[in-house]
């Protein structure tokens, strides 16, 4: 492993002017960036401990939340106001990984960690753009079934690995973020970018940015959410599908509905469209189905990975359903 100065910051402030260095990296609790540095792919000059910044659940007088950026990935699934106003991204962080994990994990890491594509971790054998841009992809023409299907490029359908962005997606979640310059905010659906030709680019933050804090903005809908993850295996395995949902209903019409994607696409997808669809329209099998069709019109499967199409849509139609059946 190359060497690399360590140091740990007392807060933000502390942190972004400890990251002055060139290729800094910040280090929460459970992200794959030490797995990456043991691989050689992640070579930081200099790597920044944030494990102990903010991590504190603050209830809003409006009734959201600011969920610090060390906030144990444990914590904010036990939370007693995500549980009840948010269950959706309890269940969601609990689908994910290990208990073991979970407990380490930060959210600020969870929402910062990288694709779990062989190709990219195989640095001795595969070319990736992602790893070594305008090296070609690997994963094109390779074994693709757990590749993205919505957002891609031809430089790369890498997955974005988080499930508890897959519900913060849904959720209308904010990321506040502290930079040399000041602070700023975001909405989590700006925050991660799609490929195109540079898929190495993974967000929009600069350098050195630094994520303090996620806010849930008061949600009324967000009290009947879920999250639904489809896998190989029961537990500790990756999204196949996933779906975070929440839906209104009055008089049989949907009122309103957020849904957001996991598992096909390089980013945390939201369904704009499959929303747009479906508000005004009857809360019924068919209007589900059919806004899951508007989403995935533009799907662009790869040679093993056709399936997650038909997937999705059925897990769309099953999981508004489910809301739907809930409402009684
Ligand atoms: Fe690299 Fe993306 Fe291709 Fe995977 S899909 S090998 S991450 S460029």
């Amino acid at each position: 492993m190359k060497p690399f100065t360590y140091a740990r910051a007392v807060d933000a402030a502390d942190a972004v002017r400890l990251s002055g260095a060139p290729d800094a990296r910040y280090l929460g609790g459970g992200t794959n960036l030490v797995d990456l540095m043991r691989e050689t792919i992640e070579l930081p000059a200099a790597l920044i401990d944030v494990t102990g910044l903010s991590s504190t659940i603050e209830e809003r007088a409006d009734g959201g939340l600011l969920i610090g950026a060390a906030t144990k990935n444990t914590a904010v699934a036990e939370h007693r106001a995500v549980r009840s106003r948010y269950p959706a991204l309890s269940r969601a962080i609990l689908s994910g990984a290990s208990g073991q994990i979970r407990n380490m994990a930060t959210v600020g890491g969870n929402v910062m960690q990288r694709t779990r594509c062989a190709y990219f971790y195989d640095a001795a054998g595969s070319r990736c753009n992602k790893r070594d841009p305008g090296q070609g992809c690997d994963a094109t023409d390779g074994f693709n079934r757990m590749h993205a299907i919505l957002g891609t490029s031809p430089s790369c359908a890498a997955t974005h690995a988080s499930d508890m962005c897959v519900a913060l997606a849904a959720l209308d979640a904010i990321v506040h973020l502290s930079r040399a310059s000041g602070e700023r905010t975001l909405p989590l659906t700006d925050l991660h970018r799609l490929p195109g030709d540079r898929p190495d680019v993974e967000t929009v933050l600069e350098p050195g940015e630094l994520i303090t804090a996620v806010e849930l903005p008061a949600l009324p809908l967000a009290k009947r959410s879920t999250y639904r993850k489809v896998r190989d295996r029961a537990s500790y395995a990756f999204a196949l599908v996933s779906v975070a949902a929440a839906l209104e209903v009055r008089r049989g019409t949907v009122a309103d509905v957020r849904l957001a994607l996991g598992g096909v696409a390089p980013k945390p997808w939201r369904a704009w469209k499959a929303e747009e669809a479906l508000r005004g329209q009857p809360a019924t099998e068919e209007s589900f189905r059919a806004a899951a069709d508007v989403e995935l019109a533009e799907a662009r499967p790869l040679r093993d990975n056709g399936f997650k199409v038909e997937l999705a849509r059925r897990t769309i139609t099953a999981v508004l359903s489910e809301l739907n059946g809930a409402r009684a």
